[in-house]
């Protein structure tokens, strides 16, 4: 069996019946080919508006859309597509085509082409490869993200992580909120005081999801999120971030070095090493900070408050970990060192939600690795002054979600 070149085309673009290739043009000059497709004399279409078939054809519009390149060639599929005069609801309406959205400039194929480049490449090195604008790749985004999203089932989460990050270039904050069981971003919306819980429990309760199922939070110490979520979500327990909590420690142990290095040169350029953890050091930062700790210097001491902390999170056992947290205040507090008071304090503060990890061992250290997967996201925003990009990419990227496309 030979195949004629409309044939090949008819199965590359997996064309049904009444359709066929009309005919094809190939341009060396201007890489271009063009398709011209047409459905037989005769042929009835379904109603766009309510679905009755075998309606007859009132007239037709010529409309064109932008394929996959086939090799170097721009292609283009052309065709006149027919308005049904349908006899049950009367409507006069274009039919709904097989192979484009309603309205779109591309293909189905094209769009797929088009999410599958964007999941992994800046919007603007897309809009390059396939040589359009960028607006029109944001507004296939704009299309398959939110119907994606609107029938995602967020009945069975139970363990939701949430953070904020600041997207300095927008004077604003984005916050994320993370399905922790399935590393799975869920919702994201600006700001980041208390409301975003409120926002987020509508969103839940859009998805089949509901405020009772979710037995656990795990958020940084912000009173917004904390007000925010005993509020919206009473029956859900919370634990801190144990990252956020070793973050303030560190912050304690920067500031005494700051103070301490006025008097003490050694101190230059040891900042880093205080922050690391001992087993990141380098053996020349090992070295240093032999010899510094035998200095007697206020740094120290703080530093190994912050090694003591760290032995917390290894307790699975809640009341043994209780135990040893208030061994830890009791010394942090009387340390002298007011860095490390005021870290102590915020500590007490917040006990419970603390305390909570030797049973829940929940962290948000997922978000944490989506942080440069968001900073990466936020370069591949570019160009846009608005932050609803911004969340179409990390939706996109961090989202899971299900596009309903041919590949
Ligand atoms: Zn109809």
């Amino acid at each position: 069996m030979t195949l004629s070149q409309e044939d090949l085309f008819k199965h590359a673009l997996n064309l049904q019946d009444p359709w066929q290739i009309k005919s094809i043009e190939f341009s060396n000059e201007e890489k271009r080919l063009d398709i011209h497709i047409d459905f037989e004399v005769g042929s009835r279409f379904e109603c766009a508006v309510c679905k009755t078939s075998n309606c007859t054809i009132h007239d037709t519009k010529e409309r064109v859309w932008r394929h996959l390149n086939f090799f170097q060639f721009k292609t283009y599929i052309h065709a006149r597509v027919p308005r049904t005069e349908c006899k049950k609801c009367g409507s006069i309406r274009l039919i709904n085509v097989p192979w484009a959205r309603r309205s779109a400039g591309f293909t189905l194929l094209m769009d797929s082409l088009i999410l599958i480049l964007a999941q992994n490449m800046p919007i603007q090195s897309v809009a390059e490869i396939i040589g359009e604008h960028d607006t029109r790749i944001w507004r296939v985004l704009s299309h398959y993200i939110p119907e994606s999203r609107s029938v995602e089932d967020h009945s069975q989460v139970k363990v939701v992580g949430v953070d904020e990050t600041s997207c300095a270039k927008f004077h604003k904050y984005i916050s994320l909120f993370v399905d922790l069981n399935r590393n799975k971003v869920l919702y994201v919306c600006e700001g980041k005081g208390s409301n975003v819980i409120t926002s987020f429990k509508e969103d839940l309760e859009k998805h089949n999801g509901a405020a009772d199922k979710i037995e656990m939070f795990c958020s940084d110490m912000s009173p917004a999120f904390i007000s925010g979520i005993s509020e919206q979500f009473p029956k859900s327990s919370l634990t801190f971030d144990k990252f956020h909590v070793m973050k303030m420690i560190n912050d304690a142990i920067d500031q005494v070095r700051r103070e301490e290095q006025h008097r003490n040169a050694e101190l230059k350029n040891s900042r880093y090493m205080w922050l690391k953890n001992p087993g990141d050091l380098s053996s020349i930062e090992k070295e240093m900070l032999g010899s510094l700790k035998d200095m007697n210097l206020m740094t120290a001491k703080a530093y190994n408050f912050k090694l003591s902390l760290k032995d917390f999170w290894t307790f699975n056992d809640a009341l043994l970990a209780e135990d040893y947290l208030k061994k830890w205040y009791y010394w942090a507090t009387h340390s002298k060192i007011e860095p490390i008071i005021d870290a102590a304090k915020t500590i007490k503060a917040h006990w419970s939600g603390v305390v909570n990890y030797a049973e829940t061992k929940i962290t948000n250290g997922v978000l944490e690795g989506l942080n440069s997967i968001v900073q990466s996201a936020k370069s591949s925003a570019r160009g846009f002054r608005t932050t609803k990009n911004l969340i179409l990419i990390i939706y996109l990227r961090l989202g899971k979600l299900q596009f309903n496309l041919p590949i």
